[in-house]
């Protein structure tokens, strides 16, 4: 039997609300459904305004103009992220200072932030990995201390809090992404969380091809124009109709999903206490969606071996990220801020395991096959 490293989950109700969408006649963005996940997520996070985006790539976008970035400025953040947290603002110039991770939580080290920072710095963006938040009080204070902005790369963290407030709505700006391999789905989707009311004009304008569109529409004003800088970042209804299917089972989708994390949590208890490994760590401070199950394992070599017999034992496992800074594009846009090594050496260890809903039903062949790779690894 195969295990696959991921599997997309629909609740069931995904193509009712398309047929819905396209019985409606309305397929551009920002009709019915739009609404409904808007609303959902605005009053979910707790932020002022929650725009839909294609991506989380364009809601990254969108933030990076909406700070004002022009050439030169700079912008801190983790090495140790997708690439689309300095993409998005390397396209509107600026140059990427990656300050490295903390061991516990594969977050940015907090501490690192403050040297970083340069008279051209505008923006330090968090990522929230696994789901897990960064310790964002020290963030907020570095930020209001040097006048920056702060913005949430919360890809992973849709339903998780820091001290009780939802991950992505404590910046100025958060980010949110509904890939098929996050937790809530849309195939390619994601959202802006706008925090800072007085972004929110502008996020709108920019989102709509750089036009007061939605006020218009909003009976605002009586024509609409181009007003600023701006793209196309909106979906359309089929993709929106498919998300509300999908947020209406928010609680349920992170609810099966902890259980599948806690599984793993218990299982390689034994295994950590005899040094082969070790398990994800979770600040107390914060409430976690079970985006990830992830190990550390002792060096580049038992991972690939572990990765090797995983595989002929029909699991598949995953490993990320080649760290932004070592990658060719990180070293021609970015640069670094101290050193790189934790995010080097979590490079080299970190091996991800299968987490999807249906899972729970293989748990024990897994285990069992998780069990044979380990003693293979100690003989
Ligand atoms: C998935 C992910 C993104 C990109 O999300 P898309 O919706 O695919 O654009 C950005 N940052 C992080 C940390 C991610 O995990």
């Amino acid at each position: 039997m195969q295990i696959p490293f991921n599997k997309p989950f629909m609740v069931g109700n995904e193509l009712e609300y398309i047929k819905e969408a396209h019985q409606n006649r309305h397929l551009a963005g920002d009709g019915k459904f739009t609404s409904l996940c808007s609303n959902w997520l605005a009053e979910q996070t707790g932020t002022k305004k929650a725009l839909l985006t294609h991506s989380c790539t364009a809601a990254l976008e969108l933030s990076a103009i909406l700070a004002n970035i022009e050439p030169g400025d700079e912008v801190i953040l983790p090495s140790f992220t997708f690439v689309s947290t300095a993409n998005a603002f390397v396209l509107r110039g600026a140059v990427p200072v990656f300050v490295d991770i903390r061991f516990d939580t594969k977050n940015i080290a907090e501490t690192k932030i403050e040297e970083a920072i340069t008279a051209r710095t505008k923006a330090i963006v968090p990522v929230h990995y696994a789901g897990v938040a960064c310790e964002m009080d020290t963030i907020l204070e570095i930020a209001q201390r040097y006048g920056l902005l702060v913005i949430e790369d919360a890809a992973q963290a849709i339903m998780s809090t820091y001290k009780g407030r939802a991950l992505g709505s404590i910046g100025s700006l958060g980010c949110l992404s509904f890939h098929e391999t996050k937790n809530i789905i849309s195939g390619e989707g994601g959202a802006l969380l706008v925090n800072d009311t007085n972004l929110i004009e502008r996020a709108e304008i920019v989102r709509e091809k750089g036009t007061n569109r939605t006020q218009f529409f909003r009976g605002q004003v009586d024509k609409y124009t181009w007003c600023d800088l701006g793209s196309s970042y909106l979906p359309g209804e089929l993709i929106a109709a498919f998300l509300w299917a999908q947020m209406e089972e928010a609680r349920e989708i992170t609810r099966r999903r902890l259980g599948i994390w806690q599984q793993y949590q218990a299982f390689f208890e034994k295994f950590e206490r005899s040094d082969l490994l070790s398990r994800p760590i979770i600040p107390k401070d914060c409430v976690h969606n079970a985006h990830m199950y992830y190990l550390l394992l002792p060096s580049l070599e038992v991972r690939t071996a572990f990765m090797a017999i995983m595989r002929k034992r029909g699991v598949s496992s995953v490993f990320h990220y080649v760290p932004l800074h070592s990658s060719p594009a990180g070293r021609k846009y970015g640069r670094i801020s101290g050193d790189m090594a934790v995010t080097d050496e979590v490079s080299d260890r970190l091996i991800r395991l299968p987490l999807w809903i249906g899972l729970d039903k293989n748990m024990d062949l897994l285990f069992e096959q998780i069990e044979y790779v380990l003693a293979e690894l100690s003989s």
